[in-house]
């Protein structure tokens, strides 16, 4: 692999053009422990960086180090009183806490560790610093730390403490009309859906597992709100899912967003649950047909985000986000492992690859086909996409990353952590708590942030409810004429903005 400077390698066809490259680490983030028995193990990233390292991968890509995201950057989403709670929380002071760790949902699947703010901060950080790299002329942005796409405003949900994606995705507003976000982790991205579900600037697509399965919503019904209606998009897949099934899905239906929504930026949360064999996951995709999904994506050549998400059997997680790396750069990567610290975690073969399992799928035929009619079907709705007017730009979020030296720290766990077995579950469903904090934040302002009902909503649902009116101020025209904005999709774009600081 000869070439340096960011740039990758060329691939073939369509793909050949080479991509601007960065990559987000930060050296400490594996050393962040949910605790005993807990499934979610942030030192899958560092042996995902780890392999990056030692398949020479590190070289065609820029590797910073993210800025630890603010309190201010991440009330750009969340409430002030969560923020303030998660920067103050510890072990030591938590008995004392009882009422803000129920009222905030931390203590059983989130739970309070050592350094958790940080910990949240560096993963924020991550994708906020991607997202400003991606406004100011990288092609692929990746922090595999990111993608935790439960969180709430003001609430923890299913091991997310912060939103880093919505974060990501209002930086990404700043300089684009219409930004994408795909996920494509086994469970619904219903954080992200919900802070968005009332905009038309954000199109929202999510493939999951859905029935008796955490968090419970994401309904193909479920289609978005007010000027958000069609801009929400949910595939609801059963137990079992091969790559064939789910490409049968992913593309035509990608295809066709990508037609009618035409945006500026997309953001691909990579969630490696959905591979085979995962801890809490019941899919049946290989790794390459997870991959395809990234391939796809990048197809396009619009700027893409790369995010992780969840992923439990981790030898497994670090196998896929290495050769999604690969996918980004347009290097195939051997399938044999080069040795490296982590190598007795990928015996017996040694290899980047998996077979999936002869488990049944679930997924019929016919089923796949009523899902790929009825969601192209509802794509057919938008006519055009949408075009707001404005505006001035607002400065973006300043990240003086450095370039990181690519160091390990040392590990904390034993290679067999990822296969213990224990009680630790998602819970069925969520329970959404009402949020007192009054302050209007910057989802609100693009018509997010209602507080979607707990149960899948019917798409005739009659008359507007109090708490989904909150979309405002993204539609108004502004007085200050923005700048013209040259995107890779060729799409005579004016950026926007949603913010009107108080
Ligand atoms: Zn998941």
């Amino acid at each position: 692999m000869e070439t340096g400077g960011g740039n990758s390698l060329p691939g073939v066809g369509q793909d050949a053009t080479k991509r601007k490259v960065c990559y987000f680490y930060d050296p400490e983030i594996g050393n962040y422990y949910y605790g005993q028995g807990h499934p979610m193990k942030p030192h899958r990233i560092r042996m995902t960086h780890a392999l990056l390292a030692h398949y020479g991968l590190l070289g065609n890509l820029q590797v910073y180090k993210p800025n630890p995201a603010r309190d201010r950057d991440l009330c750009r989403f969340h409430a002030d009183d969560y923020v303030a709670f998660l920067r103050s929380i510890s072990p030591e002071t938590q008995q004392d806490q009882m009422r803000a760790l129920k009222r905030f949902n931390v203590g059983e699947d989130c739970p309070v560790f050592d350094g958790l703010y940080p910990f949240c901060q560096a993963y924020a950080g991550g994708s906020v610093g991607g997202a400003v790299k991606l406004n100011h002329g990288h092609d692929i942005a990746i922090n595999w730390a990111g993608g935790l796409h439960h969180a709430k405003k003001c609430e923890a949900s299913g091991f997310c403490y912060v939103n880093d994606i919505v974060l990501a995705i209002l930086e990404l507003l700043k300089h684009h009309e219409r930004v994408l976000y795909v996920d494509i982790d086994i469970h619904h991205g219903d954080g992200v859906e919900e802070a968005f579900y009332t905009t038309d600037r954000v199109m929202t697509v999510s493939f999951h597992k859905f029935g008796d399965y955490f968090p419970g919503t994401g309904d193909i019904r479920d289609i978005g709100y007010g000027k958000g209606k069609y801009y929400s998009l949910n595939v609801p897949l059963d137990d079992g899912i091969d790559d064939e099934s789910y490409q049968s899905l992913f593309k035509p239906i990608m295809g066709k967003v990508m037609e009618v929504f035409r945006p500026g930026a997309v953001v691909l949360q990579c969630g490696a649950d959905s591979l085979s064999g995962d801890r809490l996951g019941c899919f049946n995709l290989s790794i390459r047909g997870h991959a395809e999904c990234v391939k796809y994506m990048r197809s396009f050549n619009v700027p893409l985000l790369l995010l992780g998400g969840g992923g439990y059997t981790i030898r497994n997680v670090a196998r896929c986000w290495c050769y999604e790396t690969g996918v980004a750069l347009g290097v195939e990567v051997d399938d044999k492992m080069p040795p490296h610290e982590y190598y007795e975690y990928f015996g017996p073969d040694y290899t980047l690859h998996v077979a999936p399992s002869n488990m049944e799928n679930k997924n019929s035929r016919q089923q796949l086909d009523e899902i790929r009619a009825r969601l192209l079907d509802n794509l057919s709705k938008i006519r055009h996409a949408p075009s707001v007017q404005f505006q001035e730009r607002p400065p973006d979020t300043e990240f003086p990353e450095q370039d990181e030296d690519q160091e390990d720290a040392d590990e904390r766990h034993d290679p067999a952590s990822d296969m213990d077995v224990d009680g630790s579950k998602h819970p069925d469903e969520t329970s959404r708590k009402p949020c007192s904090n009054n302050i209007q934040n910057e989802a609100q302002k693009v018509g997010g942030d209602h507080a979607k009902v707990a149960e899948p909503m019917a798409e005739d649902v009659s008359g507007p409810k109090a708490s989904d009116v909150s979309s405002m101020a993204i539609d108004e025209p502004g007085s200050v004429k923005a700048e013209q904005q040259d995107t890779q999709n060729k799409l005579p774009e004016t950026p926007v903005f949603a913010h009107q600081k108080p």
